[in-house]
Parts: structure tokens; sequence; C-alpha cells
């Protein structure tokens, strides 16, 4: 029987959020015998623009958690990147990224939960925890009475608020994120992807990339930028004629490109939690966090949360009497876990001083990593030339 047809639940956990973070968590602890609910206000996940990349690292946590087959199904696989920087092929990459568009990502997962674990959907419209029972209820009137709640539900508010935990804001609309088709073949581009960092210091761009996501060419761009600036809706207005300014490198790469789908633009904010450490709940993946997309760490930072949370944590406290704020603590200062938030919190603060800082430092530092990779340009034509040259010289 469903948990909405009874009206009335008790499960060892409730999840409230079937994003990336919660519907995997919802598959691992169903599967590991746990008893759970996973509640979201929509059966079907909506298209928006969010992750559609991750690196070997999360691919590598989906496996040990038993989901890489279902994932893998989900996925394009890339296993080269090909760099250009200051205007030019800089380095040849052999790497493992998975490409994906999100929507039918948490479609896939959802429809691979297992029997056990339905998805039920409904808002939370009240919510109380404790040192031993959490107490949820849906705005359909079902009780779900658990041992710990875990809160998934990504950048959403609502259930945070009731709660009483809140955000902080580290760096306030710290980047933008653009994604759009493109009107190249996928075929020619076979399993590479591309990746065009700016050629010129004060264009704002973190990076560029082309890649496949089934059969359709896809781009995304990190900008440091607002959604105000007149450089985005002058973007939005005309990508084409803009990127061709801004990086006339791609042109010979992609062919005689077009974009080939309305810009998409979102703005990211970093972001922590404070007040978490209370009493039967716990927050993961972007309820807890939000770090910048151009480094990728989203889906790592959720995967290692669950796979933390799944593997050690969630069995331990089950097994023990009461789910009290100590016990809860304890995952906050997993050191896999404050490492990899630390990690993606550093990287989204040090590529936007790179890309933009004006002070000393940041220009020193510049001048060291163009300076070093100029060099490498150079000594690639060098032997590229030698190895030209050496048939006739022998
Ligand atoms: C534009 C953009 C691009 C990104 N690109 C990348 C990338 O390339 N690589 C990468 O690793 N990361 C990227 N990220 C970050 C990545 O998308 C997130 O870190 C990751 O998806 C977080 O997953 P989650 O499960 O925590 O949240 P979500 O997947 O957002 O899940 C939240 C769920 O909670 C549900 N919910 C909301 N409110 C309620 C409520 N009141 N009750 C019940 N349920 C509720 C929602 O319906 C949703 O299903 C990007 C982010 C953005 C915004």
């Amino acid at each position: 029987m469903t948990i909405a047809e009874a009206g009335q639940a008790e499960v060892d956990v409730a999840i409230v959020g079937a994003g990336l973070a919660g519907t995997i968590m919802a598959t691992v602890l169903g599967k590991a015998g746990h008893k759970v609910a996973l509640i979201d206000p929509h059966r079907v996940h909506h298209d928006e623009f969010r992750a559609e990349k991750t690196r070997l690292e999360s691919m590598q946590l989906f496996e040990k958690m038993g989901l890489g087959p279902v994932i893998k199904s989900l996925v394009t696989s890339t296993t080269e990147i090909q760099i250009f920087r200051l205007g030019q092929f800089f380095q040849r990459k052999q790497v493992s990224e998975f490409s994906f568009s999100y929507g039918p990502l948490i479609n896939g997962l959802r429809e691979a939960l297992p029997p056990e674990v339905p998805l039920t959907v409904g808002k939370v419209s009240e919510v109380s925890t404790g040192p031993d029972r959490q107490r949820l209820v849906l705005n359909n009137g079902t009780v779900i009475d658990a041992r710990l709640l875990v809160v998934a539900t990504g950048y959403s508010e609502a259930v945070r608020r009731a709660i009483g935990v809140e955000r902080v804001e580290h760096s306030k609309a710290h980047s933008l994120a653009i994604g759009f088709d493109l009107g190249i073949s996928p075929q020619e581009f076979g399993s590479r992807s591309l990746t065009f960092y700016p050629g010129r210091f004060g264009q704002r761009i973190a990076y560029l990339s082309v890649f496949r996501i089934g059969n359709r060419m896809r781009a995304n761009m990190f900008v440091y930028r607002t959604v105000a600036d007149p450089w985005a809706q002058a973007f939005r207005a005309d990508p084409q004629r803009m990127l061709l300014q801004l990086m006339p490198e791609i042109a010979p790469q992609c062919g005689n490109f077009a974009v080939a789908s309305p810009v998409e633009v979102r703005q990211v904010s970093l972001t922590t939690t404070t007040g978490h450490r209370r009493d039967g709940v716990v927050f993961i993946g972007d309820a807890f966090s939000t770090t910048c997309p151009a480094q990728g760490d989203g889906i790592l930072r959720a995967a290692t949360d669950v796979d933390r949370l799944c593997s050690t944590y969630i069995p331990a406290w089950l097994a023990t009497p009461g789910m009290g704020a100590d016990k809860i603590g304890t995952f906050y200062d997993d050191p896999v876990k404050v490492a990899a938030d630390a990690s993606a919190m550093h990287f989204s603060i040090y590529a936007k001083s790179i890309a933009t800082g004006t002070g000393l430092e940041w220009r020193i530092r510049r001048l060291r990593n163009n300076s070093a990779r100029q060099l490498m340009i150079i000594g690639r034509k060098m032997r590229h030339l030698g190895q030209r040259r050496a048939p006739g010289m022998a």
C-alpha cells in the first residue's frame, strides 16, 4: 500500500526532495532494507537548465552505491577533452566525463526506484523535528512519522525555513551559467569535447565547453557577471556574433555552427547553511551548500553526501536509540564530506579571482600561468615542425 492511500506512514527515513541527492539516497537506503519515504511536489521533474556534466569521481561513487548501470544508461560518455587557451589549441587530455539533461536524468533515476520506495507526490505543509521522532504533514493531510528527516530540497527554501535554518551567502550572484544547443553534427565530434578558455583578461569568462548529449551538441559557458549586466542581455540577443567575437577559434573547430536553441541563463550564488546542527534532521546536496557550476562539483558534492550517509552514518544512527544533534553532527564533521565541500568552495572562489582579480597577486599569477602556457604552445609547435622536417634532413 502506498503512503498516499494510507494517509499515514511510519518510516526509518523520510527524504524531502526527489532531485539527484534525494532520489539516489532513497534508492540506496531502500535497497539496503530501510523503510523510506521520498516526497516531492512533482511526479515528473520538469526540464530545467541545471548540471549537464559530471566527472569520473562522481561516476565512481555512483558505481560504489550500485547506481552505475542505471546512471550510465542515462548519460553520454566522453573520453577526450581538447583544450584551447590563448586563442590556440593547447592540450589534449584523456579524461572521462559524462553529460546529460538534468530532467531526464532525474526522471530516469526515479523510474529506477525500488518498488518498496514509491515517490510520494505532495508538499510538506508542517514539519516538526526532535531527538527521537520527526513528523511531516503533507498538503493532502498525509502524516509521515520518521526517525530521521533528510532535507534534499535543492535551492528551495520552504522546508529549510520551516525547520529554522538559514543560508549564508558567501558570494552573491557569483557567476552566470549559460546553456544552449549548437547546430552542428554530433557525429563529427565522436567521443571528444572541447573547452575554450578566454583569450584575454577582462572578458570575465571562466570557459566555454562544447559537448554531446545523445544526438544534441550542447554548449555551457560560465561567466562572472550578473543577469542584469547588459552583456548578458546582448549575449541572449545575438549569441553567435558574440561568441565569434570573444573566441574566434571556436569557428574552425565547430564548423559553420549556429546557436540552435534559446539561450538559458541562470545566476548562481555561493552559499552554505547555518543553524543546521539540530536534532532529527540532516541537510544534503544543494540544500546544504551551493558552489559555482563552472567547477562542476555540485553532483560530486551531492553524491559524496549520499555515499557517506548511506555507507557509514545512517546505518549506525538507526542501530542505536535516539537521533540527537550530537549524532548527526558526526556527518557534518566527516573528513571526506568536509574536504569535498571545502574544495568546491575554494575552487569556486579561486577561479573567479584568477579570471577577474585586479590586485597585484592575481596579475602576477595570471602572468606566470600565461607565460608557462605560451611556452608550452611554442614548444609543441617547435616539436611539430621538427617532426615534419626530420624525414628530409635524414
Ligand atoms: C545552471 C546550473 C548548472 C550546473 N551545472 C553543473 C555541472 O555542470 N556539474 C555539476 O556537478 N553541477 C552543476 N550544477 C549544480 C548541480 O545541478 C546541483 O549541485 C545538483 O543538481 C544538486 O542536486 P540536489 O539533489 O541537491 O538538488 P535538486 O536536484 O535541485 O533537487 C531538489 C528537489 O527538491 C524538490 N523540492 C523543492 N522544494 C520542495 C518541497 N518544499 N518539498 C518537497 N520537495 C521539494 C524539487 O522538486 C527537486 O526535485 C549546476 C547548477 C546550476 C544551477
